[in-house]
């Protein structure tokens, strides 16, 4: 679940090398992002072509395997000790962040890989809960940023325990879309039954991508099946939070691949919320 990174590469020269914690000032979220990054590798069991992760030969040069947790908790206390005591935003590029962004806004397991495919996640999650309570800031949500493919297995369970809300993807309502635009062979119907499981647990926020592939965006059949996956999860009981309707901002790794106009962007959220679901535009 890739995201746009402010790095911290202009600040202090021991955030710099931060393997793990990023941030990113986001009007969006109003404030600062924390990333967790457990995929330092940049490996995921999807290979969405939309996908900004650069794993080019030359952008996984240097890249290293495994997560180191204690070093993740280190990383993390500093940053939030530098947020908390107010001295992140004074130097550069956070010198810059409109006061009233000077908060931190989110903590986001999101990288350049599915979180829960770490077999750290669990035990990341649980130290980023008490990083967050160490200094105070119990209000501040800890996200996760998923595909939703593993979150069946035991051990994401127990890391979910100490998740606020869940960021799921579902960029498709067919089979065949779903391979398409997430260049996977998964199962969608696993993907579409841990969806519905989690719901029935949690209100979920389902994040779809919808892009134009050579200039032609999805059909009108897949976003009626779209949104038929969707009210097929509300009606098994489950609870869709919000619905991020959004398309492809930033360079692609398959350049047949780009961004929806915004008004037929607006038709999919449209459509969605007129079968009762509460269904944005972003970005
Ligand atoms: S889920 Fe897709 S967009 Fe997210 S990191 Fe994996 S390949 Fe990239």
């Amino acid at each position: 679940m890739s995201t746009r990174r402010l790095t911290f590469k202009d600040h202090r020269r021991e955030l710099g090398q931060n393997r793990y914690v990023y941030a990113v000032v986001s009007r969006r979220a109003r404030g600062l992002s924390i990333g967790i990054n457990l995929n330092p590798d940049k490996v995921c069991n999807f290979d969405c072509p939309y996908c900004q992760v650069d794993r080019s030969p030359e952008g996984m040069a240097g890249v290293s395997s495994g997560v180191e947790v204690a070093r993740l908790v280190e990383e993390l206390d500093v940053l939030l000790g530098w947020v908390t005591d107010g001295t992140l935003w004074s130097h550069a590029p956070f010198d810059t962040t409109d006061p009233a962004l000077r908060r931190v806004a989110d903590i986001a397991f999101a990288g350049d890989g599915e979180p829960t495919s770490s077999r750290a996640f669990a035990a990341a999650a649980e130290q980023v809960h008490a990083a967050r309570d160490r200094h105070g800031l119990h209000d501040t949500p800890i996200r996760l940023l998923t595909n939703a493919t593993l979150l069946h297995r035991e051990g994401v369970r127990r890391g979910l325990a100490s998740i606020d809300e869940v960021w799921a993807k579902l960029d498709a309502g067919t089979e065949a879309w779903f391979h398409r635009v997430d260049g996977t062979t998964f199962p969608f119907a696993r993907v579409l039954q841990n969806l519905a499981e989690l719901a029935r647990e949690r209100p979920i926020t389902i994040q779809a991508m919808f892009p134009a592939i050579a200039g032609a965006g999805p059909s009108s059949v897949e976003i009626d099946a779209w949104v038929d996956r969707l009210r097929e999860i509300r009606d098994s009981g489950g609870t869709i939070a919000a619905v991020q309707v959004y398309t492809v901002a930033r360079d692609p790794s398959d350049p047949s691949f780009g961004p929806l106009p915004a008004e037929q962007l607006a038709q999919v959220a449209a459509r969605a919320r007129a079968a009762g679901l509460p269904a944005h535009v972003y970005g």
